[in-house]
């Protein structure tokens, strides 16, 4: 195995010896009890009592990344969907700040969409690191980052078989320091403030329905209704190049709360801002990975159709 700084680690080490960052855990959720097939009981091997299907998805669907007790996140391949074409990264620079998260969903119509998704978020966590680093600003680091993961994910090998587009993916990071928050996005994934006060939506999804609304051609309810309703936009793939100018908002990290950043796995299952913020003050757990797991977890009793990624920052 090899970490993103192409030093060589071993299955079971925390953090790469050589840059420090911390390396991903895997562990499948806890919280099945019931067989996903036929709803009988599961045995303490995870099959199912009844009719025998094993509940545990294989150990890479189920990704946990924990940095501390206030940085952490987890990816699920959820129900319905073969593989888990989501991906997050974290860091924590310099044990306190600044904090990065970015959660990419890799495009299902592209070819190797899980592929993209990972080269991008590792790729966009180890640009912005760097670029702080060297002293750059928050925005302009965003801006280079993003063209950094651009170039690596437009490398990726791909059979061009005709059907699919180039392996493509969404993606929206943020960076976080001095209680200030620069998010970039390209796509449906999200982020949002959630507090005891206040909670809103941050990002702007660039999708289909967005923009007619938008632009006032049709009502958000009218738009719901279309096919094209999930359309997204604008991406990271190399049949986006022009295009992929991230959109990016400074948000000033107003009293403690959390930052949530998601894949549409999530969002898809909560009404708006509030529903989620009332998701979070009903987690039992109040750690990044406990909200984290609690929000991976509604998405799966909803029906878990898509793959889920939420990544939190607790302030
Ligand atoms: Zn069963
Ligand atoms: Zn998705």
């Amino acid at each position: 195995m090899q970490c993103i700084c192409g030093a060589s680690i071993l299955a079971d080490d925390k953090f790469c010896e050589e840059c420090g960052t911390p390396l991903t855990a895997s562990k499948p959720p806890t919280a099945i009890d019931k067989c996903e097939k036929c709803g009988a009981g599961i045995d303490s091997e995870g099959y199912c009592c009844q009719c025998g299907f094993r509940q545990e998805p294989p150990v890479h669907d189920w990704l946990e990344v924990i940095i501390n007790s206030q940085l952490a996140g987890v990816s699920d391949r959820g129900l319905k969907h073969s593989r888990n074409e989501d991906f997050l990264a974290l860091q924590q620079l310099n044990d306190s700040q600044p904090n990065i998260l970015v959660v990419c969903d890799g495009v299902s119509s592209s070819e190797k969409p899980d592929l993209a998704a990972k080269t991008a978020a590792e790729t966009t966590c180890l640009a912005l690191a760097n670029a702080w680093e060297i002293g750059e600003n928050s925005a302009s680091a965003i801006k280079s980052a993003f063209a950094t993961a651009l170039a690596n994910v437009c490398n990726i090998s791909y059979r061009n078989s005709g059907d699919l587009e180039p392996p493509s993916t969404t993606i929206v990071a943020a960076i976080v320091q001095e209680g200030i928050a620069t998010i970039g996005w390209l796509g449906d994934s999200r982020a949002y403030w959630i507090s005891a006060h206040s909670h809103q939506q941050l990002t702007q999804d660039d999708s289909w329905l967005t923009e007619v609304v938008a632009a006032g051609k049709i009502s958000e309810a009218e738009a719901r209704l279309s096919p094209k309703a999930h359309a997204i936009t604008r991406w990271l793939g190399a049949d986006a190049v022009e295009d992929a100018v991230p959109s990016i908002v400074k948000f000033t990290i107003p009293d403690s709360g959390y930052l949530i950043l998601c894949s549409d796995g999530l969002w898809n299952y909560t009404l708006d801002a509030a529903h989620l913020a009332n998701l979070v003050q009903r987690s039992p757990d109040r750690d990044a990975i406990g909200i984290s797991r609690t929000l991976v977890e509604f998405a799966r009793n909803c029906g878990g159709h898509d793959n889920i990624t939420v990544a939190v920052l607790c302030l």
